[in-house]
């Protein structure tokens, strides 16, 4: 148990507890993330979660990697659902641990509104998203008083795995002066085109954060123009963001991270 000067809501059994891990750095872990690891009977956790934050959980707690990875299904969703509703109804202690903040761009709320259906009794722990905190650790800030009043968070990949189209590229890309994009490697080629025909300068600055705040963090800084190359000569893999703004040129100053 952690040693604090106030209390720490307990972990009651036959609950689930959906807990955002960070971009990865452990240290970017809340309390509340941390107080559950080291009460959790059990630990489900997505594949962007860190093997050092998973390093963390309660000796003896049982750790079962469920999630998906890039869209691809590793698990089907009703699974991941089921199983936590399953092992609730055992009456552990349910932790399940994901990646950035569990209620962005995350399923977080299909599995709540499961167990809320199903009438287990659940907490949402908020982590730090990758959008903000995976970029910060780039040098890259999601906003800044001198370029931008406001920041778009979008996904590249659709419930159906295509570009989403429910929203509108033409407005978004208009009324956002940044726009981080997450998943979006996939369909990078036609995201480019949206945002071109929508009236972005192909010379404006773009970068792509892969293993955000993680020691094989790679950076590279680009523009709209040539992010599709710049992400195929150096052989970029997901998990990576993409951020598009004026925000990418305030890295030359205050990229203060070194991953290695
Ligand atoms: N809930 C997560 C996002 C899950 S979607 C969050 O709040 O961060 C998965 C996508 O998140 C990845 O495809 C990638 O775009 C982004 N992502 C998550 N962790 C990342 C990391 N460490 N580095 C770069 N991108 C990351």
């Amino acid at each position: 148990m952690l040693e604090l000067p106030f209390d720490l809501p307990p972990f009651e059994a036959g609950t689930v507890w959906l807990v955002g891990a960070g971009p990865g750095d452990p240290g970017l872990l809340s309390l509340l993330a941390l107080h559950a690891l080291r009460a959790a009977d059990r630990v489900v956790c997505d594949a962007l979660v860190d093997p050092r934050i998973l390093a963390l959980a309660r000796p003896g707690a049982v750790v079962e990697a469920m999630g998906k990875r890039g869209g691809q299904s590793s698990a089907r969703q009703t699974d991941i659902t089921d199983r936590l509703v399953s092992l609730a109804r055992q009456g552990l202690r349910v932790l399940r641990l994901k990646g950035g903040d569990p209620f962005v761009f995350g399923r977080g709320p299909e599995e709540a509104l499961a167990l809320a259906e199903a009438g287990i009794g659940f907490r949402v722990v908020p982590g730090i998203t990758a959008g903000i905190g995976g970029l910060a650790y780039a040098g890259i800030p999601a906003t800044s008083r001198d370029t931008n009043s406001a920041v778009a968070f979008v996904t590249g990949h659709g419930a159906d795995g295509e570009v989403p189209d429910e929203f509108d590229w033409d407005a978004l890309a208009k009324g956002a002066p940044v726009m981080v994009f997450y998943m979006g490697l996939r369909h990078l080629d036609r995201m480019v085109t949206r945002l071109l025909a929508a009236g972005r300068r192909p010379d404006e600055l773009m970068a792509v954060v892969c293993d955000a705040a993680t020691p094989r963090q790679t950076v590279v800084e680009t523009t709209l123009a040539g992010v599709v190359d710049a992400v195929a000569a150096a052989g970029l893999k997901p998990p990576a963001l993409l951020v598009l703004g004026a925000v990418v040129g305030l890295r030359a100053q205050l990229n203060w991270w070194q991953p290695r």
